[in-house]
């Protein structure tokens, strides 16, 4: 068992009113730490008091963006105990991305064990009221000391855990998105299926202009054509079409969500068949325009199930579902719901208590 050493932090805070949490404003007393380097392999696993980091001005880092991340919550069920969702997926999509941007490999036990270690910990700091949760985020960063462009020979992997409140405050609400043709969020050989911070990086562009046009998020295209629809926002995408549930094949350009595997399970557990397949822009419009295009939804961790209530492409809005969240929505966002806050029988075997 991997020997985490641990220090208390000695002024604990208050914890906060559940109705003022927003999304990763406030964070726990505590940091997990594990440092990595090519002599010592990971070593020095801890759990320190939250406190900003200190890092070498030329830090491999703040020059060439190694750095990859990972996001789940812990969950409070009805009975008090807390939960995990899946979070072995989130530790071997984190081995994935890491392998794609010259990291080190996290020896899989050991990480989940310092997760689990770690929630433990900070239980307490888990809300209780509807739709709050213990949001967890583990990052890994490259941390040379030196300008050369290189696979890093440093590392840090840091989890970090912020209460945040209900994604919907005010009910499920349809989002407005546009659809981008001219930024491209990743490319085949690229870092799209990484979750690293550099995607985000080169997203922001879109996302902004799409925000001050009223959209909340926009629809991403693939990079090469711009013909395929890749996702929405930092989301992974379904629709439904004249009856067939489709949502963009993992191509190497599309981040592999845990959420969007997890819909995918449960769809075929009911019967559902679900077409992992291109799906073209112009047959998404074609369906748009001649009303087949029955439901449409973002699919991630923040939101579990997003519905899009408005599609807009070069000036042609576009009302999905009559602006409404869709039977199949719902359904989808109130099993995983119920899964994840305990309200449900996990007859997957998705969840961990802690
Ligand atoms: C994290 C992420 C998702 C959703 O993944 P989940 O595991 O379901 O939370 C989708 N797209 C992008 C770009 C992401 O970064």
């Amino acid at each position: 068992m991997l020997d985490i050493k641990i220090t208390k932090n000695p002024n604990p805070a208050e914890k906060p009113d559940p109705s003022t949490l927003g999304f990763g404003k406030i964070f726990t007393d505590h940091m997990f730490m594990w440092s990595y380097s090519r002599e010592e392999g990971w070593h020095n696993a801890r759990i320190v008091p939250f406190e900003n980091l200190s890092i070498h001005p030329a830090s491999t880092v703040l020059h060439y963006g190694s750095e990859i991340f990972e996001g789940l919550k812990a969950y409070r069920r009805a009975d008090g105990k807390v939960q995990l969702f899946r979070p072995i997926e989130n530790i071997r999509r984190m081995n994935n991305s890491a392998e794609r941007l010259c990291l080190p490999q996290l020896p899989e036990e050991d990480a989940l064990y310092a997760l689990e270690e770690f929630v433990r910990l900070e239980q307490d700091w888990t809300p209780s009221a509807e739709g709050t949760s213990l949001y967890l985020r583990p990052f890994m960063f490259g941390n040379d000391e030196s300008l050369g462009v290189h696979a890093v020979h440093n590392a840090e992997f840091i989890i970090i855990a912020s209460p945040v409140g209900s994604y919907y405050k005010e009910g499920i609400n349809p989002v407005k998105i546009m659809i981008e043709d001219e930024d491209v969020r990743a490319v085949r050989g690229g870092t799209g299926y990484a979750k690293c911070g550099g995607n985000y990086a080169a997203s922001n562009r879109a996302g902004e202009r799409a925000e001050l046009k009223g959209y909340s998020q926009v629809l991403w295209l693939d990079g090469v054509e711009r013909k395929y629809i890749e996702e929405v926002g930092a989301m992974n995408v379904m629709f439904k079409i004249n009856g067939e549930i489709i949502t963009p094949k993992l191509t190497g350009s599309i981040l592999p969500g845990i959420t969007r595997k997890s819909i995918i399970e449960v769809l075929k557990s009911e019967g559902y068949n679900v077409s992992e397949r291109l799906l073209s822009l112009e047959e998404l419009t074609g369906a748009m325009a001649d009303g087949t295009l029955e439901e449409a939804w973002g699919c991630g961790t923040a939101a579990v199930v997003s519905p899009i209530g408005e599609l807009c492409y070069k000036d042609h809005k576009y009302t999905v579902c009559g602006g409404k969240i869709g039977e199949l929505t719902q359904h989808l966002y109130d099993t995983l719901t119920g899964i994840q806050w305990g309200k449900l029988e996990d007859t997957f075997g998705w969840t961990v208590e802690i």
